[in-house]
């Protein structure tokens, strides 16, 4: 269900008057666990959708990058592929070329089409870096390992777009297989391949975007940050990720919002494990208490619980699902909710209906399904 390849390459043909040489796609993220632990040192689960963003792409021998989206309101940008520096969605494509440039990398041109819902938590940016990755690297013959290619992109982010994220979005959209989550270690950026498949087990994963929008995002993500930093330099460990014994921890700690933040990180590093051991052990329908217990979590120890995600995960538990719970960097954003397939129709009128009640706008709700990562389409 990604961009249609050959539409896209009709467009490049429209777009550069030549056929392009491939297309390639990569793959949007969703999290299944593992919230606010990433910079915590600990671990996160999350699994390729089957929505993401396709490149078409061809060399070019002038040195130079072109670059068009079909989502965006320019007609492209174009810039030399030895380094520069960009505003704007160019700047992801354009630092991803700019670091491979050094790997041997030369001009190109290319054209973006993506089917990710914007702004949803999905990960449309580490989409779009790791397509343009993969495609630079297979018109150059570039030899790089998908790990050290995720890294890349990563720091094409951090770097070309100022956007210090972590690694799991790019580790996903290039590491991810069919039918499986990926467990990473974000201290030692180990990965392992879980076995997940919900529709085999009779169950639908659905995306839930409140359309409630992030107004308060960045400075309570820095706050968390902070105040986790700050209770791991408390309890003297590198991270909160090192806490062995939570009790001892909450007892150790003086301030209130301290212990809560510590309660959630710990337990939710517990809730990875444990969705690993139920998945590993075939017991996927036991994993929606883990997410509704992460969602609890989330919403009283963490406080970044929003009201359209707390009545969307409340309601869908009322009308018969396994289990849900927010998702992303919190205040907004999207939910997701884990039911048995013949529910799906019941579960989607309770939120929709709940909404309605109290005169929010419509939410926006849709199937996520596992799929693969990053590949070459043509
Ligand atoms: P997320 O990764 O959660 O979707 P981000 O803010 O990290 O959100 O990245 C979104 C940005 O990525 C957009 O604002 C845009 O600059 C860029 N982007 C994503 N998809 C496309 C696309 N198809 N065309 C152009 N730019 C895109
Ligand atoms: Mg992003």
């Amino acid at each position: 269900m990604s961009p249609d390849p050959s539409a896209l390459a009709a467009a490049f043909g429209e777009a550069y008057q030549r056929a392009p040489e491939g297309v390639w796609h990569a793959p949007g993220r969703l999290n299944l666990i593992g919230e606010h632990t990433d910079y915590n040192d600990g671990f996160v689960l999350p699994f390729a959708l089957d929505l993401g963003v396709s490149v078409a792409a061809a060399r070019r021998d002038d040195g130079m990058l072109h670059l068009r989206s079909l989502q965006a309101a320019d007609q492209g940008i174009t810039v030399p592929v030895k380094g520069g520096s960009l505003d704007g969605w160019a700047a992801y494509p354009a630092g991803v070329a700019w670091l491979l440039h050094e790997h041997g990398a030369g001009g190109a041109s290319l054209l973006i089409d993506s089917d990710l819902p914007a702004g949803a938590g999905l990960s449309s940016s580490a989409a779009l870096e790791c397509a343009t990755a993969l495609a630079l690297c297979d018109l150059y013959g570039i030899e790089m390992d998908r790990r050290e290619l995720a890294l890349l992109a990563q720091r094409a982010e951090n770097e070309h777009v100022g956007m210090p994220c972590g690694i799991m979005d790019q580790s996903a959209s290039l590491l991810a297989t069919d039918g499986h989550a990926l467990m990473l270690d974000c201290r030692s950026g180990l990965t392992s391949q879980v076995p997940f498949a919900p529709a085999d087990s009779g169950l639908t994963m659905l995306v839930v975007d409140t359309r409630a929008t992030h107004t308060l995002t960045g400075g309570e993500y820095a706050q968390r940050r902070a105040e986790c930093e700050e209770a791991a330099r408390l309890l003297g460990v590198p991270a909160l990720r090192d806490v062995k014994d939570l009790a001892a921890a909450l007892a150790a700690l003086a301030d209130p919002v301290l212990r809560r933040r510590v309660q959630h990180v710990v337990t939710e590093n517990h809730r990875v494990e444990a969705v690993v051991g139920l998945l590993r052990a075939g017991a996927v329908t036991e994993l929606g208490s883990m997410l509704t217990a992460s969602h609890l979590s989330l919403r009283d120890q963490f406080e970044i619980s929003w009201p359209e995600a707390d009545v969307a995960v409340e309601e869908a538990l009322r009308a018969g699902a396994r289990g849900g719970r927010m998702i992303g960097g919190g205040f907004g954003g999207s939910a997701i909710v884990l039911t048995a397939t013949e529910r799906v129709d019941e579960v989607r009128a309770a939120i929709t209906g709940a909404y309605a009640a109290r005169g929010w706008t419509p939410p926006t709700i849709f199937e996520a399904n596992p799929a693969p990562g990053a590949h070459r389409v043509s």
